[in-house]
């Protein structure tokens, strides 16, 4: 039984449905995909793999706070889980930690990308997401930014990633909706191997091809409560739309439940580093194709990007360590929109935009948490953070050797209870 219906939920079905189980997903939701797999940024991003927490990541937190208009804000409360994954945050910027943690994104981000090849022809949905595989341009406004940024690739050679330097006109020649923008940037990385698309359409298409396969989806659902007896999970207890409880029973459960695993895992004593870190996103309809991007975008001075999605532009960024609440806060979307006027004037329709909150179930190393948990028929596939969309594929694959006793397909340091 899988819990939670989103990205990392539906291609953990398709896996372990691949593998023989006999699947069923229980999900709040009236569909696949409707919480932070619903419009995030749409990047394939695997020649991105270095973590949030990284040696640079302290300074930009000192140097963006407080700041109005800053991708980045904190709201602390109260509450010592908050602190103890902040702390966490701080010990995986040190430098051998980030790169540990680098290396290991890096490896489950090429297999994620080769498994979703795999995926989207056998299950026959490559169509059904405004797929596009033109690549990520990585742009840079200050020289110095891009100096450092192009001395970097050296270190990401060694994992296969490449990553091609590109003065303004090149990035103009890579992407031609570039042109209004060309005379700011100092330049760009061209990675050729990364791909976009629509992370929620994919978990809808995808869950149409399973249960045509026999999966079982059991939408509008709340697990309120998971039971644990002699270390073992018993059963699961459910609360309808209607009001009305039920319980539902398995012989093995996944945690597929993005920010909101914790807080289940929590009554029975399990503990999870993962905390939602809200970001925002506008989908607006394209009404110039020539100023639109084919190629997907990341402004890396303001952590935006942009991606093309069929007739649709999506734009995405900011990281609030906040709480659970997802509500918009109008100036976040409209500093999006104010990105689109000034790197791509012309492109989309902003009066037709539609702004989005999602939360990342973020972990401090940036490291998905796969793997088994202390109660036995207990297994886990969450903590995707920022990178959920890159690396579902991948960390669906290898949950699914680990719990058929095989040998996962990369080394990954897996969560072992
Ligand atoms: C602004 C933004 C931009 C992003 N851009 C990118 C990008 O460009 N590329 C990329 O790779 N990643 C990106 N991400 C990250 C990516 O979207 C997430 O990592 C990914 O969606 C997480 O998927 P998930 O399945 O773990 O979580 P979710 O999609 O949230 O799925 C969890 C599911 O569990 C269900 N659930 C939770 N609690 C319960 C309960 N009690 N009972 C029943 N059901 C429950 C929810 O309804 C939900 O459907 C971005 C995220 C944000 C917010």
């Amino acid at each position: 039984m899988v819990l939670g219906a989103g990205i990392t939920g539906v291609t953990t079905a398709w896996y372990l449905r691949q593998a023989g189980f006999n699947v069923s997903i229980i999900e709040r939701q009236g569909e696949a995909g409707q919480e932070t797999s619903f419009a995030n940024g749409g990047q394939i991003s695997t020649s991105h793999p270095e973590p949030w927490a990284n040696p640079a990541a302290p300074f930009t937190v000192l140097r963006w706070l407080g700041r109005a208009g800053a991708p980045l804000r904190l709201r602390p409360r109260a509450d010592l889980a908050q602190w103890q994954w902040a702390f966490d945050f701080l010990r995986e910027c040190l430098p051998w930690r980030s790169r540990r943690n680098t290396a290991a994104i890096a490896a489950l981000a090429a297999h994620s990308l080769a498994e979703l090849h795999r995926l989207r022809e056998l299950a026959g949905i490559a169509d059904a997401y405004d797929a596009r595989a033109h690549g990520i341009l990585h742009l840079f406004f200050a020289p110095r930014a891009f100096t450092r940024a192009c001395a970097r690739t050296a270190e990401l050679a060694p994992f296969g990633i490449e990553l091609r330097p590109c003065t303004a006109a090149q990035c103009v020649d890579t992407e031609p909706a570039l042109a209004t923008l060309a005379p700011r940037l100092a330049g760009g990385l061209y990675a050729p191997a990364d791909e976009s698309g629509d992370a929620m359409r994919f978990s809808r298409a995808l869950a149409d091809v399973l249960a045509d396969d026999g999966v079982r989806f059991h939408y509008g659902m709340e697990i309120e409560r998971l039971n644990a007896t002699d270390g073992r999970i018993t059963r699961i207890e459910v609360r309808h739309l209607s009001g009305e409880r039920d319980v539902h029973e398995a012989d093995v459960y996944v945690i597929c439940l993005g920010s909101h695993a914790r807080g289940l895992l929590r009554q029975i004593g399990e503990d999870l580093p993962v905390f939602p870190l809200k970001g925002y996103s506008i989908t607006a309809p394209v009404t110039d194709a020539a100023r639109a991007p084919q190629v997907s975008l990341t402004d890396e001075s303001r952590r935006i990007v942009c991606s093309r999605l069929g007739e649709r532009l999506r734009v995405a960024g900011t990281a609030e360590l906040n709480d659970y609440d997802t509500g918009i806060d109008p100036a976040r979307t409209t500093a999006m929109l104010d990105w689109v006027d000034t790197c791509l004037p012309g492109a989309i329709d902003r009066e037709r935009a539609t702004p989005w909150a999602g939360l990342r179930p973020a972990t401090p190393d940036g490291l998905p948490i796969i793997g088994y948990m202390r109660h036995a028929n207990l297994w886990c596939n969450t903590g995707h953070g920022p990178l959920g969309w890159t690396l579902a594929c991948g960390s669906a694959s290898v949950l699914a050797a680990l719990m058929c006793g095989e040998e996962p397909a990369i080394d990954f340091p897996f969560w072992r209870g």
